[in-house]
C-alpha cells in the first residue's frame, strides 16, 4: 500500500564486483522519475565479501540497524562468493533475508523482442519461498557398515506456505491473466509437498468452481513437468509459486529463456520491507570495465517501487528499458551490443 511519504529512504548496498557498477544505474533511474515518487534519499550501506576482507564481517550491525530503523526499502547489488570456504564468512544476502524476514523472492521474467520467433513469448513471474525447504541447512552424515550416509531435513510449514501463497495470489490480481500455477512434487513427497500444495490452494478462501477462484485461475504441476513445459510452451505461465529449492531451479531456468542474466530483476519481499536485487552475481570476469548490463538493476528498482505502491514510477522505468532493448542500438556486449554501462544508463534515463 502507498503510505503517504514525504521522502523515500532507500538503503543502497552495492557490495561487490559489478554490484558497484549497476547500483548507481538503479539510482539514476529512480532520480529520473521526478515527482512520480516521493523525494528519494539514498543511504549508502556496507556489506559484502570485499568489506569482509577489510573488516572481518560481511554484514555489520550498523547496516542491519539502518535498514530496520531508517530505510523504507533497499537495493542490493551483488556479492562475490569465495570459491573456497572462508572461515568466519557467510553470505550477507542470506543473512539479510533472515534478519528482515524477506520471505518471498519475486522474479518476473519477460521477453522483449519485436520478432517473437527470436525469443519465445515469456511473461511470467516466479514466486519462490525464501525461508525454508532444504535451505534450513540441517544436514548430517554418519558412517554405516555400507559406507557414508548423508541426510538433509526439508521443512515445510503451513505458515510459510500460506504467506507465500498469499503473495502469489496478490501478485496474480495485479496481472492481466491472473493465473497461478502451484509447483510441487507431491506424488513423491506427499507429506511435505502435499502440505505446500494444499495450503497454497486454500489461501484464496473462496469456493473453487472449475479451477477458478473469483478472478483467479489455479493450476498445479509437478516440478519436472513444469520445467519441461517452461521450455516447450513458456507462454502458458503467468504466476508460478514454489517451495524454495524448486523455485530456485525454475527461476534460473526461466531466466535462461530471455537471454542475458543482465536483464533479470528480482525483489526480496516481506510484510514490512522490500529489497530489490538483480538476479546476476558479481561477475568478477567483467567487473571494473564499465560493460556490465545495468538493465537488471534498473528493473529491480522498478519492481521495488511497484511493491511499495508506486506503480506509475515502476511503469516508467520498465517501459524505458523495454524501448531501449527493442531499439537494439544502445546495448552492452552481453546482448550483442558495443555500448558501455554508462551509455546504456544515459539512454534509459533519457527515455524515462
Ligand atoms: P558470483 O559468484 O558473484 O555469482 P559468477 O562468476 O557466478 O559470480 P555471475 O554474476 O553469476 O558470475 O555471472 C555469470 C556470467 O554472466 C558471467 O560470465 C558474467 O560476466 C555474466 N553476467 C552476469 N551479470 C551480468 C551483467 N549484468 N552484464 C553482463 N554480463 C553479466
Ligand atoms: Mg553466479
Amino acid at each position: 500500500a502507498t503510505a503517504a511519504r514525504s521522502s523515500l529512504k532507500i538503503g543502497m548496498l552495492p557490495a561487490d564486483g559489478i554490484g558497484r557498477e549497476v547500483l548507481p544505474a538503479a539510482r539514476a533511474a529512480i532520480l529520473a522519475l521526478g515527482s512520480s515518487v516521493p523525494k528519494p534519499e539514498f543511504i549508502d550501506l556496507m556489506a559484502g565479501f570485499e568489506y569482509f576482507t577489510r573488516s572481518g564481517t560481511a554484514l555489520p550491525d550498523e547496516t542491519v540497524d539502518a535498514l530496520k530503523n531508517e530505510c523504507d526499502c533497499a537495493l542490493f547489488g551483488a556479492v562475490s562468493s569465495p570459491s573456497k570456504k572462508v572461515i568466519g564468512y557467510s553470505s550477507p544476502i542470506v543473512a539479510l533475508r533472515k534478519k528482515l524476514d524477506l520471505y518471498a523472492n519475486i522474479r518476473p521474467v519477460k521477453s522483449v523482442s519485436v520478432d517473437p520467433a527470436v525469443n519465445p513469448v515469456v511473461d511470467l513471474v516466479v514466486i519462490r519461498e525464501n525461508t525454508e525447504c532444504l535451505y534450513v541447512k540441517q544436514e548430517t552424515q554418519v558412517v554405516t557398515e555400507n559406507g557414508k550416509e548423508a541426510r538433509a531435513t526439508r521443512l515445510i510449514t503451513e505458515r510459510a506456505s500460506r504467506r507465500i501463497g498469499d503473495m502469489a495470489f496478490r501478485t496474480a490480481l495485479t496481472r492481466p491473466r491472473k493465473h497461478v500455477t502451484i509447483i510441487h512434487k507431491s506424488n513423491v513427497l506427499s507429506i511435505t509437498d502435499g502440505l505446500f500444495r494444499e495450503t497454497v490452494r486454500s489461501v484464496p478462501g473462496l469456493p473453487e468452481v472449475n479451477g477458478r477462484y473469483g478472478d483467479i485461475t489455479i493450476a498445479e504441476q509437478l516440478v519436472d513437468s513444469a520445467v519441461y513445459r517452461l521450455f516447450r510452451e513458456p507462454e502458458i505461465y503467468d504466476v508460478m509459486v514454489a517451495p524454495n529449492l524448486y523455485g530456485d531451479i525454475i527461476s534460473d531456468a526461466a531466466a535462461a529463456l530471455v537471454g542475458s542474466l543482465g536483464l533479470v530483476p528480482s525483489v526480496n519481499a516481506g510484510d514490512s520491507f522490500v529489497m530489490g536485487e538483480p538476479v546476476h552475481g558479481s561477475a568478477p570476469d567483467i567487473a571494473g570495465q564499465n560493460i556490465a548490463n545495468p538493465l537488471a538493476a534498473m528493473r529491480s528498482a522498478a519492481l521495488m517501487l511497484r511493491h511499495l505502491g508506486y506503480g506509475e514510477g515502476a511503469d516508467r522505468i520498465e517501459n524505458a528499458v523495454d524501448v531501449v532493448i527493442r531499439e537494439g542500438k544502445v546495448l552492452t556486449p552481453d546482448l550483442g551490443g558495443k555500448s558501455k554501462t554508462s551509455e546504456v544508463v544515459d539512454e534509459v534515463v533519457k527515455r524515462i
